[in-house]
């Protein structure tokens, strides 16, 4: 404030805003980034400080690094020049500062990234700990050099471009996100510099970083340890459960203690361990060598399962999960009431140890630490145990309590599920546990009491005492499995509500529920979907339907398929190939053949199937096939059916192609390019010449699905072929679907006759299912002659397309590449929640438009897509240009990200 103010920058000048701050500012551009003109782009600002009157010869005060980059990324595809700049930036950048500025105090702004660790963004956490410790090492006491760390910055380029949904999840996770005026006021003026500045007196503790930020996560403390385990090792032979070697719940129990004991939770001394929520996710089996990697964060302890590589396999396997609990700070153990209440006494046992031991369980001499079975009640029951030790079981101690003892208290839960449940069972859960260490070869009295019982799980309480009544471990909420004798298979491979794409969609519904915006998601339309439609009794402008051109409810439509209901049923009941051949598909396909200018058509049942079907059976896994990268599901299922090499080239961008044919042609036998006419998403149209010369110069198969441009474009509105005047004998395959302008359902293929005819007879999707209904048949056939009687419906779409464009563009809304050639009209937000928001507003004005969210488009490029039909008036589309920029505006500033 009123000082002297130079800043550098490579994005733009702020102007007015540092001038605002009472500040005399001035703005220097340059690129720290590119370590090719670091040095020099130092030594310029350097001159051109020293050069200034407003410094008069003098070293600036102090100097700000605060350069940051955004590439975040999974480690292993950021490649090199990523890790470089962000070195460069951060590291080498301040260096060369410290250098040109010997005498001037500088602070250096770190990352939260580098301090908490934040995903995807290792490179940048490295560069920010890398400068923070230079900074300690430039630091004298002469010249302060300072790391300060902050939350993100609100209004910076890299938080702008992190999604949203990451953002709460980081502001959930602690993060304070700093707001820019907000930073300015509460901390810039408080900057620690003045008060830090070092006299440099011997002793004087000088602050060389400052992490500021109410809220950021307390300092994780990690530990990590790899335990290799082996089948050969005696504890393991022994607990092979199913036959399968695998680590005892009572062995992670003496992990997690000694963690607890390590780490100080839980110093050794009369302080008891406690762990919390022990849970099991997935057994430790040990049928070949395995890692256990035991990890304490803060109190989140967890074991996961690491393969070790497999020849000639460098990369390692992910690790899965195993088991996680939490541990607590030590605590004195329960005693009296607090105690869970288990009788003592009862009926003695029916099954002798022996018998226990030689028929009804699965461990081997090492693991049998029971010694005697005392009483088994209805829901309870007691014994003696034994604590062992580390070395008889040949692995690394002491011990604590020790896993012997445990596993025997439970092995007589599992005596108890074998009288009382006749099964056996193990434990998978255990809520709550307490535990002092006790030496080995301890006797302990065991009891055991089960608080409730499903049909195939129990729960129950524990506790362990010394044979003179002192508690040595307590166990609240013990879970057991009753093992049965079916097969044993994970439940999540056979229940929905675990499948792994279930809880990603409940996730991501219980999300958009929570913005507390109405889900767009099937709305339920009333009547004829035309200009309008009724939702929920109210009549709304309707831009989420494709009747193009409008005939759908058309009145002949509807009268001609009446009477080929009444001519031909309601379905042909068969496969065509079989007898459910009718003359109208004939009708169908000959005026299809006849629009597109080619020698055959065949219709199916389902545009989507119809892409699935001839693409998985006509291509191969000695073929490639090579797609425009926005592509539609369809064609994609229809690749991965077929097992052929699948490439992508990036949208409508030809040259790339050419590239990849250029590169990958001579490797396959057949190549097909797909494209489509114009993109569902983009609403731009493809480039059809260039694809038409690379198909004829590379000898491969050309596709164009015309699912949005049949009927659109075109002056009679027969597609790409009309709108380039390209005969559509240069195309090999031409698909469409009958559910757009041809206000039907089904989907067609288009070509030679020798590819219909293949297709006729061997296609799984045409000849194995039934063929298209007399009224979807008779609807196309109708839909058609009214395009060729009655061309100005196609034109109106067109001049709809074109008008709606301009009233957009004038208003400043950005439809992303579309130009107005196309019915399909993105509106881009820029976010998911703007997008969400904007349609939910548009519906209270009376329009209805489908959001499209992250993760079906980037969150930057979230939209709502409108579709627009010669049933639209210009009224109608004014008014939905003026109302969407409204509506926009208002959320932008209402809701900023
Ligand atoms: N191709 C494209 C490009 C599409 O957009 C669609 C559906 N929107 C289909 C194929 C599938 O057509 P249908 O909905 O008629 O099954």
């Amino acid at each position: 404030r009123g000082g002297q103010v130079t800043l550098l920058g490579s994005r733009t000048d702020p102007g007015d805003a540092l001038a605002a701050l009472g500040a005399a500012a001035r703005y220097l551009r340059a690129d720290l980034s590119d370590p090719a003109t670091l040095a020099a782009q130092v030594a310029a600002l350097s001159a051109a400080l020293s050069a200034d009157p407003a410094y008069a010869g003098r070293p600036p005060a102090r100097l700000i690094h605060a350069a940051g980059v955004l590439a975040d990324g999974p480690a292993g595809s950021l490649g090199a020049d990523a890790v470089r700049r962000a070195q460069t930036l951060k590291v080498d950048a301040l260096r060369h500062l410290a250098a040109a500025f010997p005498r001037t105090p500088i602070i250096a702004i770190g990352s939260y990234a580098a301090r908490f660790g934040n995903a995807l963004q290792t490179e940048y956490a490295a560069a920010n700990e890398a400068m923070a410790f230079l900074a300690r090492q430039l630091s004298t006491p002469a010249r302060l050099v300072q790391t300060q760390v902050w939350g993100p910055w609100e209004s910076s380029d890299m938080v702008a471009r992190v999604p949203l949904h990451l953002r709460r999840a980081m502001r959930e996770d602690g993060v304070l996100f700093v707001e820019e005026q907000q930073g300015i006021a509460a901390h810039l003026s408080a900057w620690a510099i003045d008060a830090a500045i070092p006299g440099g007196a011997p002793g004087q503790i000088v602050l060389s970083e400052i992490v500021l930020g109410l809220d950021l996560p307390a300092a994780r403390r990690v530990y990590v340890e790899d335990i290799p385990l082996d089948p050969a090792m005696g504890w393991l032979r022994d607990h092979a459960l199913f036959g399968r070697p695998t680590v005892p719940m009572a062995m992670v129990v003496e992990w997690a203690a000694q963690y607890a004991r390590l780490t100080g939770l839980a110093p050794a001394g009369p302080g008891a361990v406690q762990i919390r929520d022990l849970t099991l996710y997935e057994g430790v089996v040990v049928e070949q060598p395995v890692i256990a990697r035991l990890r304490l964060e803060n109190e989140r302890f967890s074991v996961h399962v690491v393969a070790p590589p497999a020849p000639g396999q460098p990369d390692q396997a992910a690790p899965k999960l195993a088991w996680t609990a939490r541990i607590l700070p030590g605590a004195p153990l329960p005693s009296g009431d607090d105690l869970p209440q288990i009788p003592d006494s009862g009926d003695p046992s029916p099954l002798s140890l022996a018998d226990f031991y030689a028929k009804h369980t699965f461990h081997g001499p090492l693991l049998r630490g029971i010694t005697a079975i005392g009483a088994v009640g209805e829901g309870h029951v007691t014994g003696t145990v034994r604590t062992g030790s580390a070395d008889d079981w040949g692995v690394s101690g002491p011990w604590t309590l020790g896993p012997l003892a445990i596993d025997s208290a439970l092995q007589l839960a599992a005596v108890w599920a074998r009288l009382r449940r006749g099964r056996g069972g193990f434990p998978v859960r255990l809520a709550s546990w307490q535990q002092r260490d006790v030496p080995p070869g301890t006797a302990l009295r065991a009891r055991l009491a089960f608080t409730s019982a499903r049909a195939d799980r129990f729960t129950g309480d524990l506790i362990l005492e010394t044979l003179d009544g002192q508690i040595v471990a307590v166990g609240r909420g013990v879970e057991g499995e009753l093992r049965s004798d079916e097969l044993q298979i994970p439940e999540e491979h056979f229940r929905f509500d675990l499948n792994p794409a279930w809880i990603d969609l409940s996730q991501r519904l219980e999300m958009a529920e929570a913005t507390g915006v109405r889900s767009p998601y099937f709305k339920v339309i009333e009547g004829v979907a035309r200009d309008t439609v009724r939702i929920q009794g109210r009549e709304v402008l309707h831009f989420s339907g494709y009747n193009y051109v409008g005939l759908s409810g058309h009145p002949e439509v509807t009268r001609r398929v009446q009477q080929a209901v009444v001519d031909y049923g309601t379905s042909v009941s068969a496969s065509r190939v079989a007898s459910g051949e009718r003359p109208i598909h004939h009708d169908l396909e000959q005026r299809i053949a006849a629009a597109l200018g080619v020698e055959a058509a065949l219709v199916f049942t389902a545009g989507h199937a119809t892409n699935v079907t001839t693409i998985g059976h006509l291509f191969g896994p000695k073929d490639l096939i090579l797609h425009d990268e926005l592509i539609h599901d369809s064609i994609f299922q229809g690749m991965r059916l077929s097992g052929a090499t699948r490439r992508p080239f990036p949208h409508e961008d030809s040259k790339a192609l050419a590239r990849l044919l250029e590169q990958l042609r001579p490797r396959f036998e057949r190549v097909l390019i797909v494209v489509e006419g114009v993109y569902s998403m983009d609403g731009d149209i493809c480039d059809l010449p260039a694809y038409v010369a690379l198909k004829k110069k590379h000898k491969t198969f050309l596709m164009v699905d015309e699912a949005h441009s049949f009927g659109v474009i075109g002056k009679n509105g027969y597609g790409v072929t009309e709108h380039f005047g390209i005969p559509g004998t240069e195309i090999d395959i031409w698909m469409g679907t009958l559910s757009k302008s041809l206000s039907s359902c089904g989907g067609y293929i288009a070509g030679s006759q020798t590819l219909i005819t293949l297709l006729k007879y061997t296609a799984p999707g045409f000849i194995f299912s039934a063929g298209l209904t007399p009224a979807n048949t008779m609807a196309a056939i109708a839909a058609l002659d009214i395009m060729a009687r009655e061309p100005q419906h196609v034109r109106k779409l067109q001049d709809n397309c074109a008008f709606f464009y301009k009233e957009c563009q004038a208003l400043g809304i950005d439809n992303g590449p579309a130009r107005g050639e196309s019915a399909v009209v993105p509106v881009i937000t820029g976010n998911s929640y703007h997008a969400l928001l904007l349609s939910d507003a548009l519906l209270n004005r009376g329009i209805n438009v489908q959001p499209i969210l992250y993760p079906a488009v980037a969150d930057n490029a979230a939209r709502l897509r409108f579709f627009l039909s010669s049933l639209h008036s210009f009224e109608q589309l004014g008014y939905t240009a003026r109302v969407i920029h409204e509506e926009l505006s208002r959320i932008r500033l209402e809701f900023p990200v």
